[in-house]
């Protein structure tokens, strides 16, 4: 298993950044190896009969990283590259991320590897549901608690948590985040990682005595985190000069109108052929001057081809595992460019998952407001916390943001000792 594990990229990518940090903080090699590999790995089939009558069996996978510090949470994602070694990956960074922000979660991550955008709405319903069956023995509000993720949404996590319900036999809305505020799911949810991204910007933008109103941003995705960062840096006088997704880039040099834009992408399912802006090379866009770079779509997008050429002030990184490990070395060598990791940088949206499933255990409520402050609060302590910790250790602000996740997560398994 682990050599099938380490035979993918993904996960390659994941360990290399662990293996660097725990040389950094010179961990104990034993509880190094106990927080390096996932607990559990789970892989499921999940057969569905498709509308055209012919039963498909596709392949779903939940990996669980740590259970020593509470649940594991993490996003259940639907897309044709899901993997084992992708999904380990994600599962390991949610980790890191939870406990750089304090949550009392480990990290988990799951998947199924279909194409949405060829599943029709039934189809989908029948995958998830047969999905959350398969998973049922493993899952639970104390166990592992799923989020929306790459290709699932609100509706997902309301067909999850209606499969929960109905075994259990009483309502369970703690069994997933994520969902519909009718459910009981978070005011706020929904734009949570965009906002966050947004926000943090504005954080980086300060030390670099950047204003709003004259800065410029480049946003490479534009799904649920990718347009929330839109709009939200739109909102605080942030112009977005360029935009792509999987239909093609749009370019404006004097501002792309967010609102317009998302109006075409409902009707037309991408940017593309967007009248307010031209085209342009989605890998060129990358390359472009700007103060914000956001890549919010896949991993390994900044490599080792385009991270000396990159023109942006501030490397935002609202995706997971954007950046390759030859890309960070060559990042680290330039001191132009200001990175706010993934694990930091994303965080905003598990963040008020938590808040959501306090609410939902304390069957208490909290509004929109609240939750916001509440999520810039805790964005904001751990943003000052990377940035000492970086300047204070003389490493690099992902170096330092791992150190602050791992070195809890070490002290928990330390603490709790070694079992039997
Ligand atoms: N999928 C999101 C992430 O990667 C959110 C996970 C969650 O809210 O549990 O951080």
């Amino acid at each position: 298993m682990k050599k099938d594990l380490l035979n993918n990229k993904i996960f390659q990518m994941a360990v290399s950044q662990f293996d660097r940090t725990a040389d950094f903080l010179e961990l104990d090699q034993s509880v190094r190896e106990r927080c390096k590999w996932p607990k559990r790995l789970i892989t499921v089939t999940v057969p569905i009969q498709r509308d055209n009558g012919e039963t498909e069996v596709f392949f779903g996978y939940r990996v669980q990283h740590h259970l020593s510090r509470g649940p594991v949470k993490g996003g259940l994602r639907f897309h044709p590259g899901v993997t084992l070694g992708e999904v380990a990956a994600l599962a390991m960074w949610m980790n890191w991320k939870c406990a750089l922000m304090d949550l009392p979660f480990g990290g988990g991550k799951g998947g199924i590897t279909c194409d949405p955008r060829t599943l029709s709405a039934h189809e989908t319903e029948n995958l998830t549901r047969r999905f959350a069956m398969e998973i049922l023995p493993f899952i639970g509000p104390e166990t592992d608690v799923m989020a929306p993720d790459m290709g699932t949404n609100e509706q997902t996590m309301a067909w999850i948590t209606d499969v929960y319900s109905t075994h259990a036999g009483h309502f369970v809305p703690g069994i997933v985040t994520g969902k519909p505020v009718e459910l009981q799911g978070s005011e706020g949810r929904t734009q949570a990682t965009g906002h966050g991204v947004a926000f943090l910007i504005t954080r980086a933008f300060d030390k670099l005595n950047i204003k709003e109103q004259n800065a410029t941003a480049i946003i490479q995705g534009f799904g649920n985190v990718g347009s929330h960062a839109a709009f939200t840096l739109s909102r605080y006088g942030v112009s977005i000069t360029g935009i792509s997704d999987i239909t093609g880039a749009i370019w404006n040099e004097q501002g792309i109108n967010i609102n317009e834009l998302t109006k075409h992408v409902h009707q037309t399912g991408g940017v593309k052929d967007f009248p307010g802006a031209e085209f342009i090379d989605p890998d060129e866009m990358l390359l472009q001057p700007c103060d914000a770079l956001v890549p919010a779509a896949l991993e390994r997008v900044i490599n080792d081809k385009n991270a000396a050429q990159l023109q942006c002030r501030v490397l935002a990184e609202a995706a997971n595992g954007p950046t390759t490990p030859l890309a960070d070395a060559i990042l680290e060598s330039r001191d132009d460019i200001f990175l706010i990791p993934d694990v930091l940088c994303n965080a905003g949206g598990v963040t008020v998952s938590y808040l959501e499933w306090v609410q939902n255990i304390q069957r208490y409520q909290w509004s929109e407001q609240e939750i916001l402050t509440k999520l810039e609060t805790k964005l904001e302590a751990a943003f000052e916390k990377v940035i000492h910790f970086a300047e204070r250790s003389q490493t690099s602000h992902r170096v330092a943001a791992l150190s602050l996740g791992i070195e809890e997560v070490a002290t928990a398994k330390s603490v709790r000792g070694l079992f039997p």
